[in-house]
């Protein structure tokens, strides 16, 4: 099959599960006004109840795939990217993967052609934190834990801004094993910048760096929150604070910022042994 969205071959390092996290990014689980956990978690149960009472019987899918796209079809937030709705709960009411997996029905059977696109994507593509991530940049993305896991993973510019920015403190390059003693202070910075950042843009249409508006949506790069701040900002501080989806700041507000930013990132550095 030619398509650009499907890897000739798998890449030697798969990002999408792992032990203490999972994502469906690209099945279009984040595609969504609202995307705090608990609505995430309300939409994969839903989910997960729907096809469970339709499973393997292939027309009750379609059906229950019909009625899941048409009551989420309000919530959604960039009309141009699909969303899956066989995106569930798999394993456990924290792990999030495809109900339609091949391994989970009983004779092996793919049935991944009744979603949203052709099963040779969802069984092909790998999106491009896979090629864009070095080993260590891997590995510092793998830190991430829970529901924010998902959005660490694929958010190459982030996770390579606050692998230099750590470096910057450190005033060396860290490495791999620097992490392991670690893991608590970089679950503490996952949270910090993804679920408790009190500078977040409280527009929903704010996604990370961009911004998405409607059907016709076009994704939009913003001026940096961090435009005309007297004070100064690193290009990865800039990054990182951006990639979270950071409203403008004035100059009180950037400095609680970068206090806030610097603390986290220097605990990291401290428990790697600065
Ligand atoms: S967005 Fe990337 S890491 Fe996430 S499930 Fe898709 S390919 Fe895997
Ligand atoms: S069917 Fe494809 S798009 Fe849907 S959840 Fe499974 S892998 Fe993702």
């Amino acid at each position: 099959m030619n398509d650009s969205r499907v890897a000739s071959k798998a890449p030697l390092r798969i990002l999408c599960q792992q032990e203490h996290g999972s994502c469906a990014a690209c099945c279009g689980v984040s595609n969504f006004y609202d995307r705090s956990d608990a609505a995430m978690h309300r939409r994969l149960q839903r989910r997960t109840a729907l096809v469970l009472a339709a499973w393997p019987d292939e027309s009750e899918l379609a059906r229950a795939r019909d009625q899941l796209l048409a009551e989420e079809a309000p919530e959604v937030l960039f009309a141009a990217v699909k969303v899956c709705p066989f995106a569930g709960h798999v394993d456990d009411d924290a792990r999030v993967g495809c109900l339609l997996h091949p391994t989970r029905h009983p004779t092996g059977a793919d049935l991944r052609d009744l979603a949203v696109y052709p099963k040779e994507v969802c069984a092909g593509h790998f999106c491009a934190s896979h090629d864009w991530l070095r080993p260590r940049e891997a590995d510092l993305a793998q830190s991430a834990r829970g529901s924010v896991y998902g959005r660490v993973v694929t958010d190459a510019a982030l996770v390579k801004a606050v692998a230099r920015a750590v470096d910057d403190v450190l005033c060396r390059g860290w490495v791999s094993a620097d992490l392991a003693g670690a893991g608590a202070e970089l679950g503490a910075l996952w949270t910090l910048l993804l679920q408790e950042w009190p500078f977040v843009d409280p527009d929903p249409r704010r996604f990370g760096g961009f911004f998405f508006d409607g059907a016709d949506a076009i994704e939009r790069s913003l001026p940096s929150a961090c435009f005309g701040l007297s004070v100064a900002v690193s290009a990865p501080e800039r990054i990182i604070i951006d990639a979270i989806g950071t409203r403008p700041l004035d100059d009180a507000d950037g400095a609680a910022a970068l206090g806030l930013l610097r603390g986290g990132l220097a605990r990291v550095a401290r428990a790697m042994g600065r």
